[in-house]
């Protein structure tokens, strides 16, 4: 690669990603840092109503943004959200499945015994991390093959690695998602191109809607036990900001990483490396 362009490297103009999740607090910074660098980022979230800092953040940028309603578990509402961004932009080259979550319902406590979690609390938790990757694979991945190019980026999790008390099955579907991210990048490069790649990111701890109810006392707002054991346990001492993901998901969706396909990284202040001592 000469010189001019690795200088270009970061240059999304003409691309057109769509983030699933992307009104999410992770997603969403995803979204401003790819259209500032001159990608079209269609949105594809459930909650199609943005507010707040993304709201601020998403206009004036070098690419486009627009937020399509869709559910990820939803064949038909993934085809129709797929039609309307090839209408509008013409083209797809990059999926990011950032669509995830975890439930209270789904969440062992003192009131709440393993043995009595829920049925449709699990499913749902299984389903969202787990079928709302791999059925956007399917929808929009079909596009990226037809053309014999693009990426896929997943969004898996420190649990992915050895699981966190409490979520069993945020857990497994997390641990599930790193799995599914290398069976569809070999899959992909071998029945269809070598310039089709799959990678994930796993997100160590950030403070979001998803875990917020675990991490802070939701009437203090201080840590609760469980959120200073992580702090403890994360060699950097700090919670991640959502911008500490963009080098990396930058990294994995540009020709940088152009012979990386199958990987997982943490992006955990070092909590994955560290044993406790
Ligand atoms: P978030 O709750 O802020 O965002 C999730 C987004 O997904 C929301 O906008 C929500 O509306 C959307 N969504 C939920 N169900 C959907 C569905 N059926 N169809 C379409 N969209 C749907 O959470 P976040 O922290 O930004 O999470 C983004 C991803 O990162 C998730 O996969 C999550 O599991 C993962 N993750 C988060 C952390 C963390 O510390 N926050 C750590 C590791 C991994």
């Amino acid at each position: 690669m000469d010189i001019k362009q690795i200088q270009k490297i970061y240059d999304f103009s003409g691309k057109t990603v769509v983030i699933t999740g992307g009104n999410g607090v992770l997603g969403g910074d995803i979204a401003v840092a790819l259209a500032g660098l001159g990608a079209n980022v269609a949105i594809a979230d459930l909650n199609t109503d943005v507010t707040g800092d993304l709201q601020k953040r998403m206009h004036n940028l070098a690419g486009d943004v627009s937020i399509f309603k869709c559910n990820v578990l939803e064949r038909e509402s993934l085809e129709q959200t797929r039609d309307a961004i090839l209408e509008k932009y013409g083209s797809l080259d990059i999926l990011i499945n950032a669509a995830g979550g975890n439930k209270p319902q789904a969440t062992t406590s003192p009131d709440l015994s393993f043995f009595d979690l829920p049925k449709d609390a699990l499913d749902f938790v299984l389903s969202l991390n787990l079928q709302g990757t791999i059925l956007p694979s399917q929808i929009f991945g079909k596009i990226l093959a037809e053309k014999d190019n693009g990426i896929i980026l997943n969004v898996s999790s420190m649990n992915a690695f050895r699981p966190l008390t409490r979520i069993p099955a945020y857990s497994a579907a997390k641990a599930a998602v790193s799995n599914f991210t290398q069976w569809l990048a070999v899959h992909l490069a071998q029945e269809y191109s070598a310039n089709i790649r799959v990678n994930a990111i796993a997100p160590g701890f950030f403070l979001t809607n998803q875990n917020r109810f675990l991490l802070t006392d939701e009437k203090t707002g201080e840590l609760t036990a469980r959120g200073q054991s992580i702090i403890d346990h994360t060699p950097m001492g700090k919670f991640g900001d959502p911008e500490d993901l963009i080098g990396a998901v930058l990294w994995l969706l540009s020709p940088a990483s152009s012979f990386v396909s199958g990987i997982v990284v943490p992006i955990d202040g070092g909590f994955s490396a560290f044993s406790g001592v």
